[in-house]
């Protein structure tokens, strides 16, 4: 066994105060590796160390800040092939795919690199004669990074990108399941040239690390992504700490996808095994509501079972995997559940749900796809998070849009209709905050605002230049030039 991976505190690599140990999903005889827990005083030395470094580093220049996200990109996206496998390993998504995320985590940090030298101030008029009025964008002290195992390097870097380019300093805490993606990444981030103290990272439970980063009183913001109930968790504490921390929360989705009569079927079915299933349906935006109206219903279903039967679930690293497993035992546990759910309440199983051998232990589970699902159902209205989906038949459009807002969640929608006044009018009468057109729920651009409304996102949009909302305070200046 290789030596156990440390954490990353003031410039240094510390050991910690226990060991986590990154099983494959794919085969859990595999350890992926073994890495250090931090605890609660290892992580009040990473937020003083990010403390300690903020003055400085929320000065520095605009040259700077680009220099170290630019060199983080470039690393990143010279080993992505290497990145990606141990990613896939560790998280059971395939090898494409991986690649695909970290790929997408370095151009994360090339546009914010770009950010660091786009970012300018206002200057307006004053209503009081002889003043002058400035507003400019301020880092926000030291922030707490809490992410979720499900895209283990894309989540950080869209995180940690944008925190380092606005000046502020990091201290990051993975998700216990997949240390390995943010341990590599960190080894770049501290190879960057970064001042010490200005990203660290702590791995280590939600409870331990989690909870200390939401008390602290020097951490003055925390981004989140997981839960929607931890997400609430959080939102209490950064509100009961004292001072309050600014805090953004991106939590689940039920995201729908209508098809209307009108589809072209094989773009249907492509967005919907695509959106529903891809990433092992582990994805906030995974389209687990396919509500298809009355016309296209029978030949929508019977196109995307069969695109489903041809489907290759088998280990992450493997050539011509389609699926890879689930994440880990309890999450298994969680979507078999929520099979027995479904058909207790009346859905039909039309397709898949069997636990699967392959060569190796692992969490493998044929994609499963409910017909006869009406959306006061649990697996119509609670997250599963996992290749879990279910059709809702509906009578035309208007039913369709009024059941796909009839959800708590509102991250993203879709519809698949070749007619410009459905798509336009979906895109303007849904209720998520973003909407695809013929097009999965699931995968976005990096350069453009991410997130939802309702129950599935709190504060401010994250990704491309709306960050800037959640990685700075305003300020504004008056002078009178005596
Ligand atoms: P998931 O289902 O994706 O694991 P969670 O909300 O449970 O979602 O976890 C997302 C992140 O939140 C993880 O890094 C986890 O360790 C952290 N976390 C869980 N509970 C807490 C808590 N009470 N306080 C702070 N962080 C937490």
């Amino acid at each position: 066994m290789n030596a156990i991976l440390k954490n990353f505190i003031a410039g240094e690599w510390v050991d910690g105060s226990g060991v986590t140990r990154n099983i494959n999903p794919s085969n859990t005889n595999d350890v992926v590796g073994e890495y250090a827990k931090a605890d609660r005083a290892q992580t009040e030395k990473a937020i003083a160390a990010a403390k300690a470094a903020f003055p400085a580093w929320s000065r520095s220049t605009p040259q700077e800040r680009y220099d170290a996200l630019n060199k983080i990109s470039a690393e990143i996206l010279s080993r992505k092939e290497e990145l990606g496998r141990l990613l896939a390993r560790e998280e059971g998504k395939t090898l494409p795919e991986g690649i695909g995320e970290v790929a997408r985590a370095g151009q994360i940090f090339a546009f914010f690199a770009g950010e660091a030298l786009r970012l300018t101030g206002e200057k307006g008029a004053s209503v009081r004669p002889g003043l002058d009025v400035e507003i400019t964008r301020e880092a926000v002290g030291v922030v707490g990074m809490i992410t979720p195992w499900n895209f283990p390097i894309a989540i950080p870097a869209w995180k940690i990108a944008p925190a380092l380019c606005y000046g502020n300093t990091v201290v990051f805490k993975p998700a216990e399941l997949v240390p390995g993606s943010a341990h590599a990444l960190s080894e770049i981030i501290a190879r960057s040239g970064l001042p010490a103290g200005v990203f660290n990272l702590v791995v280590g439970s939600g409870s331990v690390v989690g909870q200390t980063l939401l008390e602290h009183p020097d951490v003055a913001a925390i981004s989140f992504t997981g839960s929607v109930g931890t997400g609430r968790k959080i939102a209490q504490a950064c509100v009961l700490s004292n001072p309050m921390k600014k805090f953004q929360l991106e939590m689940g989705g039920k995201n729908p996808l209508v098809v209307l009569d009108d589809a072209d079927v094989k773009v249907a079915v492509e967005a919907a095994a695509n959106g529903a299933y891809f990433s092992t349906g582990q994805r906030c935006t995974a389209s687990s509501r396919l509500i298809v109206t009355e016309g296209i219903h029978d030949t929508f279903v019977a196109a995307l079972t069969e695109r489903l039967k041809g489907l290759v679930v088998d280990d992450a690293v493997k050539q011509g995997t389609h699926i890879g497993p689930v994440v880990d035992a309890n999450q298994l546990e969680q979507d078999q559940r929520y099979l027995k759910i479904g058909q207790d309440e009346g859905a039909k199983l039309a397709w898949g749900g069997e636990l699967l051998n392959r060569e190796t232990p692992g969490f493998y589970m044929q994609p499963a796809l409910f017909t006869e699902a009406t959306n006061n159902m649990r697996i119509a209205r609670e997250e599963i998070f996992g290749p879990v989906a279910c059709v809702i038949r509906a009578k035309n459009y208007d039913e369709a849009l009024a059941i796909s807002n009839d959800t708590e969640f509102g991250l993203a929608a879709g519809v698949c209709t070749t007619s410009l006044k459905y798509a336009s009018h979906f895109k303007r009468n849904s209720e998520a905050g973003m909407v695809m057109v013929n097009l999965p729920t699931a995968g976005v651009d990096y350069h453009v605002p991410f997130g939802g409304r309702k129950g599935s996102s709190y504060g401010a949009r994250e990704q491309g230049s709306y960050a800037r909302e959640v990685y700075t305070t305003v300020k504004t200046a008056y002078t009178f030039p005596v």
